[in-house]
């Protein structure tokens, strides 16, 4: 089953759109990744809390409350049997002719289906390598909107060059966060990331990830990083929803740990493994 406004389709091929939605035109619209274990969403609350941000930033009149799409959601998850994976849901500004200035009349559009996940165990277990790439995105980057160009271009860099994901850096100085996934680094015992500002998405599995520092009582600095102290950290990993902890061993040709995963690092990801056990 797949949600489309106010439907639900058995079969995907049934639910179709306009091609003159905004966001095949414009990219006007916001999205959201939700993971699922154990038949369970995980952090339902704090992402339906996220797009009701990312809607309310781009001016996109649709209230996730009393359109009561928690309960909608819930049902697509039993619907589909999800039991381990993921769901994708995007929202845009709805369809009309072809023009900039918001339409006076459209409805937005939604839809969510099951996307499959599965936990990235071998990289968990070796961690990954970044590519440094310059972040040329806009400067909103707190909104999870559709508009991803530089982000699939970046990712594409990491990957034509054999790594698993890219780091962005801006100004010729500080870092800011990969191409999907936010980025901490750790030195001396201390965890060290980019604030929850304007130039990163805060991520709910960084959200996560500072809850389990504060419980762990390990330290955490939301600062920036510059390019300068990446070379001279002890650890690094990534977080998303779909790479969860995963150890980053080196960055370009530098090497952190002699390319095994540090002690914080591996803390963080038991810590983080109880937490999904839902
Ligand atoms: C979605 C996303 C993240 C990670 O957010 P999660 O909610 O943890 O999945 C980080 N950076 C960018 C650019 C993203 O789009």
């Amino acid at each position: 089953m797949i949600i489309l406004n106010n439907q639900d389709f058995k079969v995907r091929n049934d639910a179709k759109t306009d091609i003159e939605d905004r966001g095949y035109t414009f990219g006007d619209g916001v999205y959201e990744v939700i993971r699922v274990y154990n038949g369970k969403f995980f952090m339902l609350d704090e992402h339906l809390q996220r797009l009701q941000f990312s809607l309310n930033e781009i001016a996109i009149s649709y209230d996730v409350e009393s359109e009561k799409l928690q309960e909608r959601l819930e049902q697509l998850l039993e619907q589909n049997n999800v039991v381990d994976g993921a769901i994708y849901l995007q929202i845009t500004r709805g369809i009309a002719a072809r023009n900039h200035p918001y339409p006076k009349k459209s409805t937005p559009e939604l839809y969510a289906y099951p996307i499959p996940v599965s936990r990235p165990l071998e990289a968990q277990q070796n961690g990954i390598g970044m590519t440094l790439v310059q972040d040329m995105r806009w400067l909103r980057c707190d909104i999870k909107s559709l508009n991803l160009l530089w982000n699939v271009m970046a990712k594409q860099k990491a990957h034509e060059q054999g790594y698993k994901e890219a780091l962005f850096y801006r100004d010729e100085n500080h870092v800011t966060e990969g191409s999907s996934s936010n980025f901490f680094g750790v030195k001396d015992g201390k965890v060290i990331t980019h604030p929850a500002n304007n130039y990163i998405l805060n991520g709910i599995t960084r959200i996560a990830i500072l809850r389990l520092c504060e419980q762990l009582q390990i330290p955490v600095e939301e600062r920036e990083l510059t390019l300068a102290e990446l070379e001279e950290l002890d650890e690094a990993f990534i977080a998303s929803t779909t790479s969860e902890v995963t150890p980053v061993v080196n960055i370009d040709e530098h090497k952190f740990n002699d390319g095994t995963i540090g002690e914080v690092t591996k803390r963080l990801q038991d810590g983080f493994e109880k937490l999904i056990q839902l």
